[in-house]
């Protein structure tokens, strides 16, 4: 499969300069303490974009010292919360006066599709905002009922200083998915993006200050994950961290958080959704559930999405597997693969060397592990980190690609017979992010939804979310959720304040 491109030396969309690279600590960007940088890569030509401040422990200390004197005496946390709305409301506006720019940025650093990003990371990213400012007025605790000699009640406080690292597959997403309810709950907070993705949330950084932000409420240190990353999880000043990314680096958060302050902790982590489909199901709408499911985020999409919710075990009951797999294969060779800025590509590179690597050696698992190749297989194009849209049928629960998450555009189908089969292979992984089901038969339907362990059940659908949807996971998917009021209370503490009735025996 040839990668799809212009055939000019012209871009699709001219690609912005870059106009922030270094950290921003107390509302300045300055170097890292170190004065070394990294580069950060184009992944559709595999070259690099820019040099980006490579922050490390001592710039994660100067970034939490900020973040905690705007906590402990800064203005944020006493804001009232329609004073916090307004300057929300108003970082949203920006994100929306530069969105071309901030998609093009979110394009040549992770390889998502232009299209993509300006229709939805970028715009619900600043609906992010808009959403929690809306709450940042309606925080209040509770009138306990206590004994008859003592009245009470509860107060929801901010949860302090907090730490946010985020993984590449959605810059603009993440960042407002763990920013905005920490902004609204009335937190401040040191954000790490990840090494391969820095640029958006440096941008995000300078709006904030235009917007309003007081210093030191947002601090953004980019960098590695094992030192600036690792800085984050271990430090002692910091009140809480909300991480997304993988499992492994999840369980090592988690042991720095335990092994430090005993910090709280939120894991959004990985993930091997399965997709179930029915005899009764309509084979053409199954197929491309399928297919969204399991290409989506390098691929084009109508609905609000998450990448990390792949489908990349496809279960098809017997008497529809034949015809479905027919059906895959004619619409994944018509799947085009290409600049991420072309419009008529569904499909860009994998956003970085190491995930392309990755990708590829699965497949070659794939291949030794028996499961027969349907399509694709390799990498493609002479330059970037293109991979052909892969499926594999035959495949089998104790194979690799069956078990592990890939992350990128593989997809294994495996046969089932019965209903009771498919549950418990469903749940057989050590996963529990989300699963579809496609049937028309609502006893099914229902069964199946309560019968796996998993965060999030879509029904006749796949990957359809909005910002007031609890996203997370059960088992080794993580815990807490993000979105919804759900993702506030994680930025809140709550404190009972009990004092006796007059003439009380107290
Ligand atoms: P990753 O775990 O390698 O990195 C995620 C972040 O953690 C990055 O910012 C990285 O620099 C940092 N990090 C790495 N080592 C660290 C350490 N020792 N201490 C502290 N921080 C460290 O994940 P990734 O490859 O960037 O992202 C892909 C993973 O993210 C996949 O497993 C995917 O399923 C998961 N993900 C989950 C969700 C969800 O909502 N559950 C959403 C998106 C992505």
């Amino acid at each position: 499969m040839a990668v799809k491109s212009n055939g000019s030396s012209e871009p699709f969309m001219k690609v912005p300069s870059i106009k922030f690279t270094k950290l921003f600590i107390d509302g300045e960007f300055v170097d890292s303490i170190s004065g070394r940088t990294f580069e950060t890569i184009d992944p559709s030509t595999g070259e690099a974009i820019a040099r980006v401040a490579e922050g490390d422990k001592e710039d994660i200390d100067l970034a939490v010292k900020a973040a905690r004197a705007a906590f402990d005496d800064g203005p944020w946390p006493r804001f009232s919360g329609p004073e916090r709305r307004r300057i929300m409301m108003k970082f949203a506006d920006l994100i929306d006066e530069h969105v071309e720019e901030l998609a093009a940025l979110d394009t040549i650093d992770a390889g998502k599709l232009f299209s993509m990003n300006k229709a939805l990371d970028v715009p619900i990213g600043a609906n992010f905002l808009r959403y929690y400012a809306g709450a940042a007025d309606k925080i209040h605790g509770e009138t306990l009922k206590m004994s008859r000699e003592l009245q009470g009640y509860t107060l929801r406080e901010p949860i302090g200083v907090v730490g946010h690292i985020i993984p590449w597959n959605f810059p603009s997403n993440m960042f407002f998915i763990k920013v905005s309810p920490a902004l609204a709950a009335g937190c401040t907070m040191v954000v790490k993006p990840a090494e391969q993705t820095p640029l958006s949330a440096l941008y995000y950084a300078h709006l904030a200050k235009l917007a309003g932000v007081p210093n030191g409420v947002i601090n953004v240190v980019t960098g590695y994950g094992h030192t600036a990353g690792a800085a984050i999880s271990s430090h002692m000043d910091i009140d809480k961290v909300s991480f997304t990314g993988s499992s492994e680096v999840g369980r090592i958060v988690m042991q720095a958080a335990a092994t430090s302050n005993l910090k709280s902790v939120t894991l959004e982590l990985g993930g091997k959704c399965p997709l179930i489909i029915f005899n009764d199901a309509d084979v053409e709408k199954a197929a491309n559930l399928a297919l969204q499911g399991t290409l989506y985020n390098k691929a084009r999409r109508s609905h609000f999405a998450f990448a990390d919710t792949l489908d990349s075990r496809i279960l098809v009951q017997e008497g529809i597997y034949d015809e479905l797999v027919k059906t895959l294969a004619e619409k994944a060779n018509t799947w085009v693969v290409g600049d991420p800025f072309d419009p008529s590509s569904h499909q860009g590179p994998q956003a970085n060397k190491k995930q392309y690597e990755k990708v590829l050696s699965y497949i070659e698992h794939g291949k030794r592990e028996g499961a027969m190749l349907l399509t694709g297989g390799k990498a493609c194009g002479e330059k970037g980190y293109y991979i052909e849209p892969t499926i594999f049928t035959d495949v089998t629960d104790n194979m690799l690609i069956a078990k592990d998450e890939i992350f990128g555009p593989v997809m294994s189908l495996m046969k089932f017979k019965t209903v009771d089969e498919a549950i418990k292979r469903a749940n057989a992984t050590r996963y529990g992010l989300a699963a579809g089901i496609v049937t028309n038969d609502l006893n099914v339907a229902n069964t199946v939804s309560r019968s796996i362990r998993a965060g999030m059940i879509w029904i006749n659908c796949y990957l359809a979310l909005d910002i007031d949807c609890p996203v997370g996971g059960y088992k080794m998917s993580g815990f807490g959720r993000d979105h919804g009021m759900e993702a506030l209370d994680q930025y809140l503490q709550v404190k009972a304040v009990v004092t006796p009735i007059y003439n009380s025996p107290w």
